[in-house]
C-alpha cells in the first residue's frame, strides 16, 4: 500500500483487530467524547515539534486534507483548527486514522517520558544544571519562519539532537512576528520581498510560565527607557525552547516592532535585539526558575548573555566582577561561524554605553573597562565593541564549525593572544552536522530500515551502523533514488508553472511549465543564500559551455537553483536576476530553473531528489556548509569547493572536488581557476559516471560512489554527532565535570 505524495507516505500497516471500524460506527453515530479525545490527541502532537522529525506523524496530518495541508505550508495547527473536533473524527474514520494517531501519541508521550538516553550515560553532570543554548534565529520547520538559512537550519537541528541523545538543554531565542521576509521575482528576474504576519494562534507556542504561574516577562534598563518582553515555549521533543518578544504593552511603539524582522533594521535595532537576546534570555531563565550550568553562545549575537550572568552570580555569592568573570567563563561556550573580519557585529562607544550603560553600572566598571572587553586592543579607544571579541573573552571553550575554519578563525584573532603562537590560540572546532531525521526522505529512511540493525537511527552517529549501506542491492538503491527524483521533478513543476501565473505569464507559459526538466537527465541541485562569495553564477562565466553541457543530446544535464538575496545585498540580487533570466534563452528554457522562496520545504525537495549538490564557495569563505550533507544522506554526490566540511571530507571515492585545496590572491584569480576546473570536472568526471550503464541500465560505478559517499559521511555530518561533541568536549567540562579538550586543533 505505497502512496507517493508531497513530504511523506504511510507507514503503519492497516490494523488488524477491527478498532477503526468499531470506532467508526460509534462516531457516526454522533460520540462526542471520543471525537474530542482524537481532537485533543491530535493537537498535543501538533503541539510538540517531534512530529516534524516523524514521516509517519506528518503524513497524518497530510492524510486529513492533503490540499490544505499545502496551502497552509504543512502547519498542523492551522489545519486542526479548520476542523470540528466531529468533523476531524470523522474524516480520520474515513482516512482509517484512529489506530495512527492513538500509537502516534503514545509514542510521544514514551519519548517525553524516557530516561535511558545517551546523555543519561555520557553527561550525568548536566542533570542538574542543564545547557542553556542562545541563537538568533531557529530553522525547525517551514511552518515557523523565525530563520534565514545556515544559521538558523543549524540551531534547529541542534536542538533537535539535544532532544534526541536526551542532552538536558534549554534553548533561548527571539521571536520574529514577520520573520524573514517571502521572496517573488518580477518579470525581470529580480527579487521582491514581501513580510507577512505570521499568526500566532496558528503557531505551537504557548506563553511561558513562572514557578508561580504568572507569565514571565523581562526588563532591561537602558540609558533611554526601558525595554520590556514577554516569554513564549515552544516544545522540540524534549528541548524547551523560550522565545523573547517586544511586541508587548509598555513598550515604544518602535521596541514594538523590535523582533518583527529577522536582521532587518539599522545598527541600533541589531544591538537592541542582541541586548533582548542575551540580556533579556539570562534574564528570562531565572524568571523561569532555571539555573543553567553552562551558557552556549551560537554566533556573537547573544554575547552579551555572559554579562548578565556575571551579574547575576556577583548578587548571589558577593563576589567583586573579577572573580565572577572567571566563574562565567568557565561554564561558558561560544560557536563562531563568521570567517571574514567584516561579518562580526560591531558597536561605537555611544550606543554600548546607551544599552549596556545601567548593566555596566551593577557590574562596577567604567565606560572603557566594559569597552576593553569588546576590543583586541582594550586600550585602543578608535576600536569599535566586537560582539565575537566579547563572545572570546567570556568563554573558556571557543570553537570554529569545521577544521578549516578551525585555521581560519585562530589566525583571524590570533591578536587576541599575542604571546601565544597561532597553532595555540584556544579555539578548536567542532565540524557542523544535520539532524538526520529531519532530513532524510522516508522512502530512503524505508531502504535503510530494511538493511540496518533496528533501533538503528538511535546510533545514526556511530560509523559501523553505516557500514551496512554496502550491502543494499544497487538496484534498490537506484530506484529508490529514482522514485525521489519523480517527486522533486513534479515539485518543481508544480512551483515553477505557479510562479510563471503569478508573474501574469500567458496560459502557453504556464502550460510549459508544468513539463520544464527531463526525468532522464542528470539534475544538479543549487540552493543556499545568494551571498556573492557563494558564486551561483561561476557556472555562467562560459555561457556556451554551460549551453554544450545542457544541451547535449545523448547526454544532457539541467539545473534546479533556489536561493534569497538579503535586501539589502544588490550584487546577491542581480546575480539571481542572471540565473533566473536564462529561461528567456532558448538553449536553457525548461533545462535551467529557478524556484522562489527557498526554504526549509524547498531545500528538503532539493536535497531528497537531485543527483548532485553543487556547492561553490570562494575558499576560505564557507565556515562550514550543511546543505550538502543533507544531500549525501539522500543518496546525492555532492560536487563541490574544497572548502568547509567538504575540505576534511573529501577523500576521493565519496563524490567530486572543484579545484586543490589552495586559496588564490585575488578574487577574479580564484573565479577564473574554479570555473576552469568546475567545468572540467563536469565534463570528464561527473557526466561520463553518471551516463555509463551497464546491461540493465544502472550506472554501476556512480552507485558505488553514492555508498561510500553515504556509508563515510552520513554519521560523521550528523547533528547527533556533533552534540555528542559539544557534550564531551565543551559541555560536561563547562558544567565541572571531567575536562576532555577538543579534537585536534592543528
Ligand atoms: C540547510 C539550509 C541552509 C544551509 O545551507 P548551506 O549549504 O550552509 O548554505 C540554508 N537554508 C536552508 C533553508 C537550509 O535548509
Amino acid at each position: 500500500m505505497e502512496r507517493h505524495m508531497d513530504g511523506g507516505n504511510e507507514w503503519f500497516d492497516e490494523p488488524e483487530d477491527g478498532t477503526d471500524e468499531a470506532m467508526r460506527d460509534e462516531l457516526v453515530t454522533g460520540d462526542e467524547l471520543s471525537a474530542s479525545v482524537i481532537y485533543e490527541k491530535c493537537m498535543a502532537l501538533a503541539r510538540n515539534l517531534w512530529w516534524t522529525w516523524h514521516p509517519e506523524v506528518s503524513s497524518l496530518f497530510r492524510d486529513l486534507d492533503p490540499i490544505r495541508w499545502r496551502q497552509l505550508d504543512h502547519n498542523p495547527i492551522a489545519l486542526l483548527r479548520e476542523f470540528t473536533p466531529k468533523r476531524l473524527a470523522v474524516r480520520a474514520a474515513e482516512m482509517v486514522l484512529f489506530s495512527r494517531i492513538n500509537y502516534a501519541y503514545r509514542r510521544l508521550k514514551e519519548y517525553l517520558a524516557e530516561t535511558q538516553t545517551w546523555a543519561a550515560t555520557h553527561a550525568g553532570v548536566l542533570g542538574a544544571r542543564p545547557v542553556a543554548y542562545f541563537s538568533a534565529e531557529f530553522g525547525l520547520h517551514e511552518s515557523i519562519p523565525i530563520y534565514s538559512g545556515g544559521l538558523g537550519v543549524l540551531s534547529g537541528d541542534h536542538i533537535k539532537s539535544a532532544s534526541g541523545l536526551g542532552v538536558p538543554l534549554v534553548a533561548v531565542g527571539l521571536f520574529y512576528d514577520q520573520g524573514y521576509f517571502k521572496q517573488h521575482l518580477d518579470q525581470h528576474g529580480y527579487q521582491q520581498e514581501e513580510y507577512l504576519d505570521t499568526k500566532v494562534e496558528n503557531l505551537p507556542m504557548e506563553p511561558a510560565l513562572a514557578p508561580d504561574g504568572t507569565q514571565v516577562t523581562v526588563q532591561i534598563a537602558t540609558r533611554n527607557g526601558t525595554l520590556r518582553a514577554k516569554v513564549w515555549l515552544i516544545h522540540v521533543g524534549r528541548v524547551k525552547l523560550y522565545l523573547l518578544d517586544s511586541n508587548v504593552d509598555g513598550n515604544t511603539p518602535e521596541d514594538r516592532e523590535l523582533t518583527s524582522r529577522l536582521y532587518g533594521g539599522d545598527e541600533r535595532t541589531r544591538i537592541r535585539q542582541e541586548l533582548l537576546l542575551g540580556v533579556g534570555g539570562v534574564r528570562a531563565l531565572e524568571a523561569l526558575g532555571i539555573r543553567p550550568g553552562v551558557l552556549h553562545l551560537n554566533e556573537g549575537h547573544s554575547a552579551f548573555a555572559p554579562l548578565e550572568a556575571i551579574r547575576q552570580h556577583m548578587k548571589r555569592v558577593g563576589v567583586p566582577f573579577e572573580e565572577a568573570m572567571h566563574e562565567i567563563a568557565r561554564q561558558t561556550v561560544f560557536t563562531t561561524h563568521t570567517p571574514v573580519p567584516a561579518g562580526h557585529d560591531r558597536f561605537g562607544g555611544e550606543l554600548v554605553e546607551e544599552h549596556l550603560g545601567p548593566l555596566r553600572d551593577e557590574l562596577g566598571l567604567s565606560h572603557d573597562q566594559l569597552m576593553g572587553l569588546g576590543r583586541v586592543e582594550p586600550q585602543n579607544g578608535a576600536e569599535p565593541f566586537c560582539m565575537t571579541v566579547v563572545g572570546l573573552k567570556l568563554s573558556r571553550y571557543a570553537n570554529a564549525v569545521s577544521n578549516l575554519h578551525g585555521r581560519i578563525t585562530r589566525r583571524m584573532w590570533a591578536n587576541l593572544w599575542p604571546w601565544r603562537s597561532e597553532d595555540e590560540v584556544p579555539i578548536g572546532h567542532i565540524t557542523n552536522g544535520v539532524h538526520l531525521p529531519s532530513w532524510l526522505a522516508w522512502q530512503m529512511r524505508q531502504l535503510y530500515d530494511r538493511h540496518f540493525p533496528a533501533g538503528w537511527i538511535r546510533r545514526m552517529g556511530e560509523p559501523e551502523v553505516w557500514q551496512l549501506v554496502w550491502n543494499i542491492d544497487p538496484g534498490e538503491l537506484w530506484e529508490t533514488h529514482n522514485t525521489l527524483k519523480t517527486l522533486l521533478l513534479a515539485f518543481v513543476r508544480r512551483r515553477v508553472s505557479r510562479q510563471c501565473r503569478r508573474r501574469g505569464e500567458s496560459d502557453e507559459v504556464v502550460e510549459a511549465a508544468r513539463n520544464v526538466l527531463n526525468p532522464n537527465a542528470l539534475t544538479i541541485g543549487f540552493a543556499r543564500r545568494f551571498a556573492t562569495y557563494k558564486r551561483a553564477t561561476l557556472l555562467l562565466r562560459d555561457i556556451d559551455r554551460l549551453a554544450r553541457l545542457v544541451s547535449s543530446p545523448d547526454r544532457p544535464v539541467q539545473i534546479i537553483f533556489a536561493g534569497k538575496a538579503h535586501p539589502k545585498d544588490e550584487p546577491g540580487k542581480q546575480y539571481i536576476q542572471q540565473v533566473a533570466n536564462l529561461r528567456h534563452d532558448p538553449r536553457f528554457a525548461n533545462r535551467v530553473v529557478f524556484i522562489e522562496d527557498y526554504d526549509i520545504n524547498v531545500c528538503r525537495h532539493m536535497v531528497q531528489g537531485v543527483d548532485v549538490w553543487l556547492n561553490t564557495p570562494r575558499r576560505p569563505l564557507e565556515a562550514s556548509g550543511t546543505s550538502g550533507q543533507k544531500a549525501v544522506l539522500n543518496g546525492a554526490l555532492h560536487l563541490s569547493v574544497l572548502d568547509g566540511w567538504w575540505a576534511e571530507a573529501y577523500d576521493g571515492t565519496n563524490g567530486f572536488a572543484i579545484g586543490s585545496g589552495v586559496n588564490y590572491a585575488n578574487d577574479e584569480a580564484a573565479d577564473q581557476a574554479d570555473a576552469e576546473s568546475l567545468f572540467d570536472v563536469l565534463e570528464n568526471q561527473v557526466v561520463p559516471l553518471f551516463y555509463d550503464r551497464d546491461v540493465d541500465g544502472l550506472p554501476r560505478q556512480w552507485i558505488r560512489m553514492m555508498m561510500s559517499s553515504i556509508s563515510s559521511l552520513a554519521w560523521r555530518f550528523s547533528a547527533h554527532r556533533m552534540v555528542m561533541d559539544y557534550v564531551r568536549h565543551c559541555y560536561v567540562p563547562a558544567a565541572g565535570g571531567t575536562s576532555c579538550w577538543m579534537p585536534s586543533r592543528r
